[in-house]
């Protein structure tokens, strides 16, 4: 990623290649007037361009209509002053934003605004509006913050794109639509998504006052009465999205081993504190690593970390993408084999077992051959608790039958 400052002020350009250099970690050019900018312009591909309006070759800002046009690249504005006529004209040009330079928070605000463009690229929007006007209105903002936008004609036609398409995001949606409103359409989507996965905005032109909180209380992120400004409408997409990045990184903290990245005990839980006696079907698989104190007091704790981080991707490798694989405390590890007998799935981890034995884990320390023993169980007339117990004792048994083997559960 590359971004041009078009500054005379080299004070200003100077904080702000610093700034940008060190936050995002890409390449940044300074441009001090409008001639060496159109130079630089047709040198490189910008990601982005943030231009002072009052250059020494181009005082009344030439240089965002030269961006603009000429090389079609974002522009980000950045002024002493602006009155409103002004601002709207800008906006009315497509620029991305403006920020005015006061203080040290404006060019934070720039870096914070070209880091999130840059992830808002892989970002996907739903737009739900049978207005064509409103929606392509929309659309356009969105794409001018270069999302990536996709359209529903109503809320019938939002949930069918929702089903089709993996990973929206965002979900901007009008009330009034024929067939499916923008109530129903929340109501049936926060039934399949919730709000780690996806946030909602609702829009309206309706004059009611109680759409607000009756959106919101549908399960809404937020809601914007039309028509509503440009600014406005960025602010709350940006503040949706950060609170939704927030969201989803309290539910990793809480789900996902800070070190090994596999699920939490708690998450394991979570997902399977429910589960009974499915004929024989849902079995559980303790894994502990052999000698792992060894490791640590070997080598030291930091190569014990590649270790847990090396075997526990290797459990994901094989069975996470069926199976729930999680970290059940120290160099202890659980499977949940659903849909599995006992025997199928301890035939599974022994063959991991054998292949996982046979492939030294690569450290700072060199190579090691790492081994784990493993207790199989299936869940009875019980809590999964039951199960794990079972397993538990498998696993000691395991242990004290010579380490590196699996002992599976007789049905
Ligand atoms: P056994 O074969 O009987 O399982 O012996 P062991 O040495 O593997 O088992 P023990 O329970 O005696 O030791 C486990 C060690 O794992 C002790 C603890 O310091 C270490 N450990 C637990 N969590 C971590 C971790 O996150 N990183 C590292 N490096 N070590 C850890
Ligand atoms: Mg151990
Ligand atoms: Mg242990």
């Amino acid at each position: 990623m590359r971004i041009l400052i078009v500054e005379d002020t080299e004070a200003v350009s100077k904080i702000l290649k610093h700034l940008i250099i060190q936050e995002l970690e890409c390449e940044v050019d300074v441009a001090p007037d409008f001639a060496s900018a159109v130079s630089l312009l047709k040198q490189h591909q910008y990601f982005l361009v943030v231009a002072d309006l009052n250059l020494p070759d181009a005082p009344n800002g030439e240089i965002v209509r030269t961006v603009l046009t000429e090389f079609t690249t974002p522009c980000v504005v950045l002024s002493g002053n602006l009155d409103a006529h002004q601002r709207k004209n800008l906006l009315k040009q497509g620029i991305v934003d403006y920020i005015l330079k006061e203080n040290r928070f404006s060019y934070q605000y720039v870096v914070k605004l070209i880091s999130r463009l840059r992830r808002n690229q892989d970002v996907k929007v739903l737009v739900a509006d049978d207005s064509v006007v409103s929606r392509k209105f929309v659309k356009a903002l969105l794409e001018l913050h270069l999302f990536q936008v996709l359209e529903a004609n109503d809320g019938a036609e939002a949930i069918e794109v929702l089903d089709r398409e993996p990973g929206i995001q965002l979900l901007i949606t009008d009330y009034n639509m024929p067939r499916v409103d923008g109530f129903e359409l929340i109501l049936n989507v926060r039934e399949k998504f919730s709000r780690e996965d996806l946030a909602i905005i609702g829009l309206s032109n309706d004059n009611d006052e109680s759409l607000s909180a009756r959106f919101i209380k549908n399960g809404a992120n937020d809601f914007l009465q039309k028509p509503f400004v440009h600014e406005e409408f960025h602010c709350r997409v940006l503040n949706t999205l950060d609170a939704l990045d927030m969201i989803r990184s309290l539910w990793e903290k809480a789900n996902r081993d800070h070190l090994t990245k596999a699920f939490t005990r708690r998450y394991f839980f979570s997902q399977h504190k429910d589960e009974h006696n499915d004929q024989g079907m849902f079995t559980v698989a303790l894994l502990d690593i052999d000698f792992f104190k060894k490791v640590n007091d070997t080598y030291g704790h930091d190569v014990g970390d590649q270790v847990l981080v090396e075997f526990a991707n290797r459990l994901d490798q094989a069975f996470g993408s069926h199976f729930t694989v999680a970290r059940f405390g120290g160099e202890e590890f659980v499977v949940a084999f659903k849909g599995l007998g006992a025997e199928k799935a301890g035939t599974l981890i022994d063959k991991f077992r054998q292949q996982s034995f046979d492939m030294p884990i690569v450290t700072a320390a060199g190579e090691l051959q790492v081994s784990f023993s493993c207790g199989v169980a299936t869940i009875a007339d019980e809590t999964i608790d039951g199960a794990l117990k079972r397993a538990d004792e498998l696993l000691y048994r395991a242990k004290q039958a010579g380490r590196n083997c699996v002992l599976t559960e007789e049905s």
